[in-house]
């Protein structure tokens, strides 16, 4: 559910492979340890020899980089990010496992028990295929592709998610007052469409190997190797067939792109060879008359796949989906099938994460809002959110001033953009009233029954919203969450408890410091309320137009700088026979916009701060000037090592930059760094001529 949503984060984009490196199941016998404290200003990750002029980065972040290697169950190790995760996910571990062992309350016995069942491996091992099983008989019975709808809506009743499309319940983005149903384009199982269809040898070996992962895959559920290679060829045909009909990522960030209202009818019309409107009754979300249709070209091509594909084909690739779905809950052979070529092929993550970090994981991700409860107790006291109140009213006050001095901006549309900062809303910590998923029924013995449930939960909790008041206190991520987000639906910014922590977010350090650290958190999301994506809609949310052409122009032409400026900058260098990979400018715009404009605003704001306590930019703390303290301390969120085939799959799937260039292209597109660091114009970090929007 949710996933046709666009909403803007600060890291690693939800939902992509990275982001869900998968668990081991063998006897686990590392002991949980204690986590490590992040100091928010460290001199001893400062590379001495670099020259802060020529790569910022690597002055800020070099000597972190060589002593931090990636730990073998992960792809991706940042200073801040993943430590702050790794103490996160630890805290949640006492919480969980405490609650699985003796529990004191009800809302414990419930996410206690969901553990336990994760932790259970004897069991996993004990039920084998069986939990997989009904689902499958379904498919074996399918006789006729106009019985897929039924079949479709049957599974996903009984917890098995959609198989060839996202299907769920929105704010019309036209209409922000209003929850609408919306389909989209789905059913991949590699990261990206380009994965199926770019001709090049990097991807024509994956292909071969992801070909070779489905058959070992039907071989060890049981098929015979003739029939497993058949069904394996099935799978891929289907799934190249979708990836070439489905709209990339780049084009999917404009709202307009994604925006096409149909009536039900018509949408029949559009892809007949499936009953909708049958689907839509079995599913039982209640009547609607129209749609939001993201992807019209998809569902056309879907419909003509349906009649052309054989059934057998189909019932192959549905096989598939059940069984990649729920890999990682399976017996060893399976999970170990599926890490090897996911995790370790497609990712370089050496080893599979510890099973207590999955287990609490999965438990955040199902019950995060019971989880989240008692996590803030402890770890968010009520002091941090007013300070956090202070913070994003200080940076409010800095963008405002921003948008007044702006020297590409007329009266209008200033107007209308100093309107819309008005009106965003801020949210901090966690839910003012929790969800209740009493109606989840966790069985301890039980973790992909358990899974079923948390799913079904969720998606009658999302179909509940058709035709009713939007609910703005609505969360979209769990309070233990190292991430933040701006939602241009809402025109609101949000920031879990889990990102308002040392380093991030700490009031032993100096302003400087802080500023540099949640400062720009805060100037980033809010910036995303203007950038190339957020500045199509109002302050309402809705989506319309509030430039004047002449406006919308002049920003264009200073998002393209943008667009040209980190499409330069490489992702991935060469590697043997595979060339280097550059960023995707446009896939990056919207949060290179808003890393330049919260680099710039937190910058204007701590300048006032430091005016109230009569300092200046330029005093000095330890040798460094305030000034100096600000950008370091913002570039050490940033250090980071992150595998190669990692590093590759973030810069087709992830909208934002690596590291490097976060805080590089940030710097050298704001003078005030070249001035604090006695830069001399025209160095790297202090070019002759940079880019900027906000
Ligand atoms: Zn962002």
């Amino acid at each position: 559910m949710n996933c046709l949503r666009f909403v803007p984060i600060l890291m690693l984009a939800a939902g992509t492979a990275l982001a869900q490196a998968p668990a081991v199941l063998k006897a686990d016998a590392s002991k949980p340890e204690p986590p490590v404290t992040v100091k928010s200003f460290d001199l001893s990750a400062i590379d001495k020899t670099a020259d802060p002029c020529t790569d910022f980065y690597q002055y800020s972040c070099g000597n972190w980089v060589k002593t931090n290697p990636i730990p073998s169950d992960q792809v991706r190790w940042a200073r801040s990010f993943s430590l702050v995760r790794e103490r996160n996910r630890y805290l949640l571990w006492e919480e969980l496992h405490a609650a699985a062992k003796a529990p004191k309350t009800p809302l414990q016995k419930q996410y206690g028990d969901f553990y336990a069942a994760c932790m259970d491996t004897d069991q996993v091992e004990k039920k084998g295929l069986a939990p997989i099983q009904p689902a499958w008989e379904a498919i074996a019975k399918l006789a006729d592709a106009r019985q897929l709808p039924a079949l479709l809506s049957k599974l996903e009743n009984q917890g098995t998610p959609d198989g060839f499309f996202e299907f769920g319940v929105s704010q019309d983005d036209k209409d922000s007052s209003q929850q609408i149903a919306e389909i989209g384009q789905g059913g991949l199982s590699l990261p990206d469409r380009d994965y199926y269809t770019v001709d090049s040898a990097r991807f024509k070996a994956i292909r071969a190997q992801y070909v070779e992962h489905l058959k070992k895959m039907f071989t060890l559920a049981g098929d015979k190797p003739e029939q497993a290679e058949k069904e394996a060829a099935a799978v891929m045909e289907i799934e190249t067939a979708l990836a070439k009909v489905s709209t990339s990522r780049t084009d999917l960030r404009d709202p307009t792109n994604r925006y096409h209202i149909y009536t039900v009818a018509d949408f029949e019309k559009l892809a007949p060879s499936f009953d909708w409107s049958g689907y839509f009754t079995a599913i039982g979300i209640g009547k609607f008359d129209t749609l939001n249709v993201a992807t019209p070209n998809f569902f056309k091509a879907l419909s003509g796949l349906i009649t052309s594909e054989p059934l057998e084909s189909w019932k192959s690739y549905l096989r598939w989906q059940v069984l990649h779905g729920q890999a990682r809950n399976l017996p060893k052979a399976y999970f170990d099938e599926n890490f090897d070529f996911f995790s370790r092929t497609l990712s370089g993550q050496k080893e599979p994460e510890a099973r207590w970090k999955q287990c609490s994981s999965m438990t955040d991700r199902a019950l995060g809002e019971a989880v989240g409860q008692d996590w803030v107790k402890e770890n968010f006291p009520p002091a941090a959110k007013e300070s956090m109140d202070k913070l994003v009213a200080a940076l409010e006050k800095s963008l405002g001033d921003d948008i007044r001095t702006l020297p590409w901006m007329t009266e209008p549309t200033r107007k209308a953009a100093e309107e819309k900062l008005g009106m965003i809303r801020n949210k901090i910590g966690y839910p003012e009233k929790w969800r209740d998923y009493s109606s989840v029924k966790v069985d301890r013995t039980d973790l992909i029954g358990n899974e079923h449930a948390s799913a079904v939960y969720e998606r009658n909790y999302n179909y509940a919203k058709l035709g009713k008041p939007v609910d703005e206190k609505e969360w979209g991520m769990t309070p233990p969450t190292v991430n933040a987000y701006y939602d241009p639906s809402f025109n609101d910014i949000n920031f879990p408890a889990g990102i308002l922590q040392p380093p991030f977010f700490d009031f032993k350090v100096d302003p400087a410091v802080n500023f540099g650290g949640i400062g720009v958190v805060i100037g980033h999301e809010m910036t995303h309320g203007f950038d190339d994506e957020g500045s199509q809609y109002d302050g309402k949310g809705n989506l319309r137009e509030w430039q004047t052409a002449a406006d919308r122009k002049a920003f264009t032409e200073r998002t393209d700088c943008e667009v040209a400026e980190y499409g330069s900058f490489e992702a991935a260098p060469a590697k043997g026979d595979t060339p280097a990979q550059k960023l995707n400018g446009k896939l990056t715009l919207g949060e290179n916009t808003a890393d330049n404009g919260g680099l710039r605003i937190a910058y204007m704001a701590l300048l006032d701060t430091l005016a109230g306590q009569g300092k200046t930019i330029s005093d000095k703390i330890g040798g460094y000037t305030e000034a100096q303290r600000y950008f370091i301390g913002f570039a050490q969120v940033w250090c980071q090592n992150q595998t190669d085939q990692a590093s590759r799959q973030a810069a087709l799937v992830d909208p934002h930059s690596p590291g490097k260039w976060r805080v590089n292209g940030s710097v050298q597109n704001f003078d005030e760094f070249g001035k604090a660091f006695g830069c001399t114009k025209g160095q790297p970090m202090y070019p002759a001529s940079s880019c900027r929007v906000w």
